[in-house]
């Protein structure tokens, strides 16, 4: 018999459902480079939103401005190592850790996360051990994209990027990276 593959309809409803949550959800960060929105999802149940913003009752980006570091990332362009200054901003806690934060262990268990971004490697690494046995996301981030696939794939968590994904208009979606 030959298989074909089917695009579970359902599924795909489920996904677009809980991402278009995440980014209303990353319409309250305060971070003028970046709005990422976090959920927990336990078998169809919202069990917890976050997104990026300074610890409660700090100043947030808003306030006082983002706190910028600068970094030097080698990149290969071309075939040829070239090394670029970036710019982040650190006043922020990221939405995954604040939902870590916020959620319980016992709900994490063989969760689903939703995330507007794919995790940087600090998220990623604390998701690996958080009891989430799945990530959604549809933002690549590709700078931390090969260690963060390995380290899921060793803990046999699900990582899925919704590329046909489109976000709700209502988002106000801007991105500086
Ligand atoms: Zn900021
Ligand atoms: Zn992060």
């Amino acid at each position: 018999m030959m298989e074909t593959f089917v695009q579970d309809p359902a599924r795909k409803d489920w996904d677009t459902y809980f991402m278009d949550i995440a980014y209303m959800v990353s319409t309250r960060s305060r971070c003028p480079r970046r709005h990422v929105g976090a959920l927990l999802v336990q078998g169809k149940k919202l069990l917890g939103t976050a997104y990026n913003g300074a610890p409660m009752g700090a100043a947030d980006c808003s306030e006082a401005g983002c706190m910028i570091v600068e970094e030097y990332e080698l990149m290969l362009v071309e075939g040829a190592e070239q090394v670029t200054k970036k710019q982040r901003c650190i006043r922020t806690i990221h939405a995954e850790q604040n939902l870590l934060l916020f959620t319980d262990r016992i709900d994490r268990e063989g969760s689903t996360v939703y995330v507007t971004d794919q995790p940087c490697w600090t998220c990623a690494n604390m998701l690996a051990n958080s009891g989430v046995k799945e990530i959604v996301y549809h933002r690549a981030y590709p700078k931390d994209s090969e260690k963060v696939l390995s380290l899921m794939e060793q803990k046999g968590i699900a990582f899925r990027r919704l590329a046909a994904y489109e976000p709700p208009s209502q988002s106000g979606v801007s991105v500086i990276s």
